[in-house]
Order: C-alpha cells, then sequence, then structure tokens
C-alpha cells in the first residue's frame, strides 16, 4: 500500500463514514457525515466531517471552497435539524491547537453557556 492508501484505511474518521466503527449519525449526504463526540464538551457536540479524507484545515486549497462549503452548510442543517438557536462552531487545527483526530472535522456545541 502507498502512504495515501495507509491513511485513507485506518484513519478514524475515514472508517467512520465507511461505518467500519460505529457512530451516532445525526446528518448525512453523500458529501459529508455529521455524528455524536464520544466524549463530548458539552451538552450537544456534534462533529461534522467532509467523506473525502483532508488531514486538516490549513492543507486546503481554494480547490477546497466547495468542500468547506458543503462542511458548513452541514453545520447550519445539523443546527436546524435539532433546532439550535446558539451553537459554537470550532477547528483545531493542528496538534499544538488541540487537534488529535488528522482528518478535517468541525466541532458544533450547544447546550452550555459559551464565554
Ligand atoms: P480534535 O481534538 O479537534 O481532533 O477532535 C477530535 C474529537 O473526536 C474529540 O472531541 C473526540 O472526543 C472525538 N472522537 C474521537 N473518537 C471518536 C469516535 N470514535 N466517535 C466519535 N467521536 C470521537
Ligand atoms: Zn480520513
Amino acid at each position: 500500500m502507498t502512504t495515501t492508501e495507509e491513511t485513507l484505511a485506518s484513519c478514524l474518521f475515514c472508517r467512520i463514514v465507511r461505518k467500519e466503527i460505529p457512530s451516532k449519525i445525526v446528518f448525512e449526504n453523500d458529501k459529508i457525515i455529521a455524528f455524536r463526540d464520544i466524549s463530548p464538551k458539552a451538552p450537544i457536540h456534534i462533529l461534522i466531517v467532509p467523506k473525502e479524507h483532508r488531514a486538516k484545515l490549513s492543507e486546503c486549497g481554494p480547490g477546497d471552497a466547495g468542500l468547506l462549503g458543503e462542511i458548513t452548510a452541514g453545520v447550519a442543517e445539523v443546527g436546524r435539524q435539532l433546532e439550535l438557536d446558539d451553537y459554537r462552531v470550532v477547528v483545531n487545527n493542528g496538534a499544538g491547537a488541540g487537534q488529535v483526530v488528522f482528518h478535517l472535522h468541525f466541532h458544533l456545541m450547544a447546550g452550555r453557556p459559551f464565554s
């Protein structure tokens, strides 16, 4: 296998996308999947994940504008489906910023005050 193939085979969120690992899915279309964070930092904590692997936001270029639009539209769709008025959206980019899963994802958190 090439390094890229190995990454896609072993990547945790690629495996969730392929349904090899179970997750609590709240929304899915052909571009993205949204599921509940296994270790929630708020009463509602959803991860919005592109089905196509990107390691992190800073690796995305102008050609990824469509993909990034799908993710942010997915965030808004999840907010509507869960009837959320207020929520926080976070992207951790790089280990120094707290990223531990190197498959791009947006956190949607709600249900508690955020300062
Ligand atoms: P980050 O620190 O931005 O990379 O966020 C990774 C998030 O993935 C963390 O909030 C973890 O709790 C969450 N996480 C890790 N494994 C799983 C899993 N199997 N299912 C759902 N969420 C997960
Ligand atoms: Zn991946």
